[in-house]
């Protein structure tokens, strides 16, 4: 048995407070391209739509785009065995919470239920005027850019576009499981995008044991010298519970 594997497996089986913390590399396998590296969106769109300051001066452009990016994309995008893994280990209660980056709702969709959204969601629309909030649906999408049916606002997407802040509940939901684990499962996350970058080096000062799953090194591998399992998302952790399971069985 491959021995990265193998220490995983023993190290997860004892944690006392496991957290994972997943990036856009976790939702891959569902056909969802992440930000950075070949293939990924920057390579094909300019990231000015992104910026808070741009979007509002450019709501028609920007909103076009953000509906075909995401919420054409992401309706049919499924939960893969990455996310069905997570919200296994949570069932088992070897799992306490999920920090994620993405806005897909995958995890939530895959059935974990203590997810933290550090980058919000695209299910829900902002007005940047009175800051009511609304479920996506399709009706508020049909004539963009869409508005706010008390005041007539701009409707943004709830996530985090350049130049907003996170949310201070966020960021204190984060820091209070961040400094809770002893174990942290970090999952295609290219450690590029501040501050959530900072979720993984802050667990390592507090001592938490590190486990990455990427395709290739990302700045954490450079820098925290976690375990590293190279592979695809759901592949990897497929095979991790299964060596979680002979281990348990052996036991048994
Ligand atoms: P990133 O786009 O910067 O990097 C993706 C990482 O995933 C890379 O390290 C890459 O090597 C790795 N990766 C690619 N395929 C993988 C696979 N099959 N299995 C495991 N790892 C794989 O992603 P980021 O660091 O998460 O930052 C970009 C920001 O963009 C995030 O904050 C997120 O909000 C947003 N984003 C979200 C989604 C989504 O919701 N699914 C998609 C793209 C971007």
């Amino acid at each position: 048995m491959d021995n990265a594997f193998l220490q995983a497996a023993q190290l997860i089986l004892q944690a006392k407070y496991l957290v994972a913390f997943t990036g856009a590399g976790i939702s891959v396998e569902s056909g969802i391209p992440p930000f950075r590296g070949p293939g990924g969106l920057w390579t094909k769109v300019d990231p000015r739509h992104f910026e808070i300051d741009y979007f509002e001066q450019h709501p028609e452009q920007s909103w076009h785009l953000i509906k075909q990016l995401f919420y054409e994309s992401f309706k049919n995008a499924r939960p893969n065995p990455a996310h069905l893994a997570l919200a296994d280990l949570e069932k088992k209660q070897r799992l306490q919470s999920i920090i994620t980056q993405n806005i897909d709702y995958l995890h939530q969709q895959a059935g974990s239920q203590q997810v933290i959204e550090y980058h919000g969601s695209y299910r829900s629309l902002r007005c940047l005027k009175c800051n009511s909030h609304f479920t996506a649906s399709e009706h508020f999408l049909n004539t963009l850019p869409p508005h706010c049916p008390q005041c007539k606002g701009l409707l943004k997407p709830d996530f985090v576009f350049f130049g907003e802040p996170i949310p201070g509940s966020v960021i204190n939901q984060s820091m209070s499981e961040t400094m809770k684990a002893d174990a942290m499962l970090i999952i295609g996350s290219t450690g590029e995008v501040f501050p959530a970058s900072q979720i993984p080096e802050m667990a390592y000062q507090y001592g938490s044991k590190l486990i990455e799953i990427n395709i290739e090194p990302s700045n954490y591998t450079r820098t925290l010298k976690p375990l590293f399992l190279k592979g695809p998302a759901g592949q990897v952790l497929q095979q991790l519970m299964n060596v979680m399971s002979d281990i348990e069985n052996k036991k048994s």
